[in-house]
């Protein structure tokens, strides 16, 4: 009998996860079920208990879920207690995890070739995916963090989580230089972009949106502007690996998978 993983949120329909995830399987042997449960906006833990009270093993959480996913465990990795957000559970232990900023940072070093230290990196967004990836940044020893949001006072009450990073409104970033833009915001979903300083997206920044699978408003514009530009898809199947090797004690080969999932959804 495989054993049951899922991925949870709402909306859950457009996730990548379960194609990955058979993917891992198939190439590692691991004999795994992996599906999507859309749980109500309301009834995330319920959703979670009956999951597990049938048998499921683990779960990865998504949009809006992953506040939630962290008040639930009993215990939790250094990372998520500090980011106070869970992507990924283990059920029969209680244990949660958050491997969005390995995932971020083993696409940005291994897949992209960016070498991180000492670099001026400006994070967009305050949300769970922003919260999600400080740490990670920061170990990375970048040079310096400016964590920049829409709604001014969420990137302040992020920053005020981590010493060594800085907080702004966008309208405030006018003036200052980048070598990084990572882009955290939900904009590109909605055709949007942060409404960003004119020379941010310049010629020598990489501009990185953790959207995939499309150009958003955020890269076209950084393209335009002269930027080196990435989509977040190397990020969503690096951190889909992390939680394969939580769960299974075996790390699968990302990069054949990433170019595969890259063909399919028809970026060359
Ligand atoms: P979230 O918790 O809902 O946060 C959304 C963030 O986007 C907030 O900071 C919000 O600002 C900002 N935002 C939304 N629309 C905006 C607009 N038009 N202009 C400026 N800012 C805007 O969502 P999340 O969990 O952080 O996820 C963010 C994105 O990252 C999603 O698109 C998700 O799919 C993606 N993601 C990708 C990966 C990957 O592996 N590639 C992993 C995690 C997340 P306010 O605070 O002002 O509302």
């Amino acid at each position: 009998m495989p054993e049951r993983y899922a991925v949870i949120g709402n909306p859950v329909a457009h996730s990548r996860s379960p194609w990955i995830h058979a993917e891992f399987a198939r190439a590692t042997g691991e004999d795994i079920e992996y599906s999507r449960i859309e749980a109500p906006l309301d009834g995330f833990e319920r959703a979670v208990r009956e999951f597990h009270a049938a048998g499921g093993r683990g779960l990865n959480v998504t949009l809006p879920f992953k506040g939630a996913a962290f008040s639930l465990c009993e215990s939790m990795s250094a990372r998520a207690k500090k980011a106070r957000v869970v992507n990924t559970l283990i059920l029969d232990q209680g244990f949660g995890d958050n491997t969005d900023g390995v995932g971020l940072l083993r696409d940005l070093t291994d897949h992209l070739g960016v070498e991180l230290a000492g670099k001026a990196v400006l994070l967009l967004g305050a949300g769970g995916a922003a919260q999600g990836v400080v740490g990670a940044l920061l170990e990375a020893r970048v040079g310096r963090l400016v964590v920049a949001n829409r709604t001014e006072q969420k990137a302040h009450a992020l920053a005020a989580l981590y010493p060594g990073m800085s907080a702004r409104g966008l309208s405030a970033l006018g003036g200052e230089e980048f070598d990084i833009a990572i882009n955290a915001t939900s904009a590109g979903l909605a055709g949007a972009a942060p409404a960003l300083p004119a020379g941010v997206l310049r010629k020598g920044v990489l501009a990185y949106d953790m959207v995939y699978g499309r150009e958003t408003p955020f890269l076209a514009a950084a393209r335009k502007a002269g930027a080196r530009t990435s989509d977040g898809l190397g990020m969503l199947v690096e951190q889909a690996a992390e939680s394969f090797f939580l769960w299974r004690d075996v790390r699968p080969q990302t990069r054949p998978v990433l170019e595969k999932l890259r063909r399919e959804l028809g970026g060359g």
